[in-house]
């Protein structure tokens, strides 16, 4: 038996933005009519030091039929380093005989999927026009969700604010230039969010960068940072404002300072969130109900959204011919 190793070059050729968000749709419309076994996270904290192991297994049903786990370090103080603040792999079984098929480098596929899923979202709920995008954040999920606005709306104007004014001027130059539309850098989270259509919060704030106030009516809203109870991107009065959609209700419920502080605070109940994102892909929850509506899509991240993407890499690595194969398995004792 063989197992394919895959790099992160292969994995952002064989996983082209518009077809994740596709791909997403779909892995999400699986998970909430319960073809699939997701278990919660779990995290390990490095002693004495920022940075965390996050361990993510899953299986998915529907055509995918994907086991695996996705286990990745993060290390928020990265920057200015060498090494990306995400790293990991991701290991894709075979649910028939368990037999591992590839190994994937996490990060790419982290970058794409999590952009894609949000572009998902987009797609199902921002109005059909909106074409001003705001970025919270210049990091690598910036870049990405910049990708991914642009496969489903219209964007024909990006502002972007992060904390460190060089790092958001470096990110518009690199971006317009690649993206052949215009990103405008500026000073504060306000200047970004005020009259923006679609807006991503993208960083790795412990308090809130976005302010209720702020946020023109109509507009959606991604929130893809604050990824644990205690941390929020958004403010109370951001989520009061609008109609709230998750990935998965139990991590929503679990793991989403975004929700879970405002609810803690009494501001909102949990009754707020109208559900899962993927009940809207089927039709059975609905989505923007009028045009003044803001919407916000809370993003957690699920390790079906990487097994998805990770067989759906491995299947075009397979037809390509792309990655590198070592054997693996057989016999798990044999005699010298
Ligand atoms: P990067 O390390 O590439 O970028 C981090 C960004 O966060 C930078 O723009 C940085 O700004 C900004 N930032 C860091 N600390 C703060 C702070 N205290 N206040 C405001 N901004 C801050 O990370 P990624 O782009 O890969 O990830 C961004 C966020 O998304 C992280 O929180 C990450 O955990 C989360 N994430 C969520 C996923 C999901 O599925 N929902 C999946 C993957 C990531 P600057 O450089 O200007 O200092």
């Amino acid at each position: 038996m063989n197992v394919k190793l895959l790099r992160p070059s292969e994995v952002r050729r064989l996983l082209p933005m518009a077809e994740c968000v596709d791909l997403m749709e779909e892995t999400l419309r699986t998970l909430s009519r319960g073809d699939a076994v997701q278990p919660l996270r779990s995290i390990l904290r490095l002693p004495n030091r920022p940075g965390l192991l996050g361990m993510m297994p899953g299986y998915l049903g529907g055509s995918a039929r994907a086991l695996g786990i996705k286990v990745i370090t993060l290390m928020p103080e990265a920057q200015g380093m060498p090494f990306p603040s995400h790293q990991g792999g991701v290991l894709l079984f075979e649910p028939e005989h368990g037999a591992l098929l590839a190994v994937l480098d996490g990060a790419a596929l982290t970058a794409i999927r999590t952009a894609a899923v949000s572009g998902s979202a987009t797609r199902a709920l921002a109005r059909a026009d909106a074409s001003v995008l705001a970025l919270l954040g210049s990091g690598v999920q910036a870049g990405a969700h910049l990708a991914a606005m642009r496969a489903v709306r219209p964007i024909g104007r990006v502002r972007v604010w992060s904390r460190s004014p060089a790092r958001s001027l470096e990110f518009a130059t690199r971006e317009s230039a690649h993206h052949g539309v215009p990103v405008e850098p500026v000073g504060t989270p306000r200047d970004a969010v005020e009259g923006a259509e679609i807006v991503c919060t993208v960083t790795a704030a412990r308090e809130p960068i976005l302010e209720g106030a702020w946020i023109s009516p109509g507009a959606h809203l991604n929130a893809v940072g604050a990824c644990i109870p205690t941390s929020r991107e958004l403010d109370s009065e951001a989520v009061r404002r609008s109609r709230v959609f998750v990935d998965r209700m139990e991590s929503a419920l679990s793991e989403a300072g975004d929700l879970l502080i405002p609810i803690r605070e009494g501001t909102i109940r949990a009754d707020k969130i109208a559900g899962e994102i993927g009940d809207v892909f089927s039709g059975t929850l609905e989505g923007r109900r009028n045009d003044g509506e803001i919407t916000l899509f809370k993003s957690l991240g699920i390790a079906v959204e990487d097994l998805a993407a990770a067989r759906r890499v491995y299947e075009r690595a397979l037809a390509s011919g792309e990655g590198v194969e070592i054997e693996w398995g057989g016999s798990a004792y044999e005699a010298d």
